[in-house]
């Protein structure tokens, strides 16, 4: 099916208000129209069709937001995002297969399934560090659910807020799918309305801001929030090789990554061999001068910048350091002998600042992280089969990466989200479309 396009006289208009625009689509679902499998994937190759026919168009506003190189911009957020549909439109029909389940004796010739339904109306609030798959994935996933859709952009990525509010509606059915661009009082609006399910991604404060609004209209909620990840090694690997990927994960868009490596946990030999490594991997990745790399991003904003800044007094600098708020440039950066005490540790980093800090032995290791919020992601690198079963069975994380961080969440069939202060609810693939939906519960019990 060729992609939903529709006349410009159709775009939204900006001055629509959030009752307006929720009432407008809550009018949509009640048609019915939002629920075949046709107008589904037809979305989904809209979507497809916007983000390849325009991917220089995002990658720009990427960079425009964020310094992000347009190779890193392709592979973070529009081939990912673009992945991901293709992933749902290959299997979307399977899953709405309506499930059979097993019925007890005493009903007899009873049968039971489940169905998934559309939930109606779901809110998007998307953050600024990967403004456009952050956005666009979860409103992927609510539109394989047969939903409707309101999408609030980042206000801290503004490029992008604006080229996803011009460009969705031509490629989406403008009735069922709305972008509402706005800051704190837009959104604060937004959140006032009943929604059938909010999914926020972003920082816990205003997560806690976004569940509050939802409890008055009883509103289910995703949470996809942050942490600080711990990244654990061992001396049984090669620390070149752990520092090689420690860096690409870390330093990605400027350490900007909610499932960034946040620190390094390590007993104190291997920390001794891993700063050189780490130093050494840094040069590698991103030359002598990091600043005159294209590779390597801006800090978002002034704000950011300052925190980070505020933070390169915390331990012994290895390599890095240095900055220029002229440019929001903080040079990739590792620091070692950092006390758990100090600022960097206290928390999540969200930036090119990698503390290496000392647990002697596995048990103090497994402590430390047990001792603080659980994270968004645990990774490990150790050759030790004990050690990665013992980090799995005790301790908890959104995910676990052994070997490499940040690649979980590029797997489909992996569900991706937090637990406890990194967030509630998961999504990608089949996820997605479970916390889109409502799984029914129906029951048959012939009469005679
Ligand atoms: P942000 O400042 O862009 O905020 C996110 C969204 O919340 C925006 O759309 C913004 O308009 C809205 N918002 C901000 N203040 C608000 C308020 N007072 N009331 C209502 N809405 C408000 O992004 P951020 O929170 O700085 O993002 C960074 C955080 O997000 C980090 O903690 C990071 O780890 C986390 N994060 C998590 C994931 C994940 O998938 N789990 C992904 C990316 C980022």
């Amino acid at each position: 099916m060729a992609p939903t396009r529709i006349e410009e006289s159709q775009v939204n208009s900006t001055a629509e208000q959030p009752a307006e625009v929720v009432a407008r689509l809550r009018t949509t679902f009640r048609t019915g129209r939002t629920k075949p499998v046709s107008w589904r994937t037809g979305q989904l190759r809209g979507l497809r069709s916007l983000l390849t026919e325009h991917g220089q168009d995002i990658a720009a506003a990427l960079h425009a937001d964020l310094g992000k190189g347009e190779r890193e911009a392709f592979r973070t957020e529009i081939d990912f995002t673009v992945r991901e549909i293709d992933h749902t439109l290959e299997r979307l029909e399977g899953w709405l297969r309506p499930e059979p389940v097993e019925v007890p004796e005493h009903l007899g010739d009873a049968r039971a399934w489940t169905v998934l339904d559309p939930l109606g109306v779901v809110l998007v609030i998307a953050p600024w560090n990967y403004p456009a798959q952050l956005l666009l994935a979860p409103v992927a996933g609510a539109l394989a659910a047969g939903n409707c859709v309101v999408a609030k952009p980042s206000e801290l990525a503004p490029a992008t807020s604006r080229v996803i509010a011009e460009l969705l509606p031509l490629f989406l059915d403008a009735d069922a799918v709305a972008v509402m661009e706005g800051a704190v009082p837009e959104t604060t609006a937004l959140l006032e309305q009943r929604f059938d399910h909010i999914f926020y991604t972003g920082n816990g404060t205003v997560g806690r801001i976004v569940m509050r609004a939802a409890a008055e209209h009883l509103t289910p909620v995703t949470l996809e929030l942050g942490g600080k990840s711990p990244a654990f090694v061992d001396r049984s690997t090669d620390l070149h090789d752990v520092a090689a990927r420690l860096v690409s994960t870390k330093f990605l868009n400027a350490g900007q990554t909610c499932v960034a490596p946040d620190y390094v946990l390590t007993d104190r030999e291997t920390a001794a061999e891993l700063e050189g490594a780490l130093a050494e991997a840094v040069r590698q990745a991103f030359g002598a001068d990091p600043a005159a790399s294209p590779r390597y991003g801006r800090i978002v904003n002034e704000r950011h910048f300052d925190r980070l800044t505020g933070l390169l007094g915390s331990g012994r600098l290895v390599v890095g350091g240095a900055y220029d708020r002229t440019n929001r440039y903080i040079a990739p950066t590792v620091l070692a002998d950092v006390s758990p005490d100090s600022a960097v540790m206290a928390e999540e980093i969200f930036g090119p600042i990698l503390p290496v800090v000392v647990a002697d032995g596995l048990d103090e290791a497994i402590a430390f992280i047990n001792d603080r919020d659980k994270p968004l992601a645990l990774y490990a690198f150790t050759e030790s089969q004990e050690v990665r079963d013992r980090l799995v069975a005790e301790t908890s994380s959104g995910g676990v990466g052994f070997g490499l961080p940040v690649a979980h969440l590029t797997v489909s069939d992996l569900p991706f989200g937090g637990v406890g202060e990194s967030g509630m609810g998961r999504y990608h693939g089949q996820y997605s479309l479970e916390t889109f939906s409502h799984r029914k519960a129906v029951l048959d019990k012939p009469l005679a």
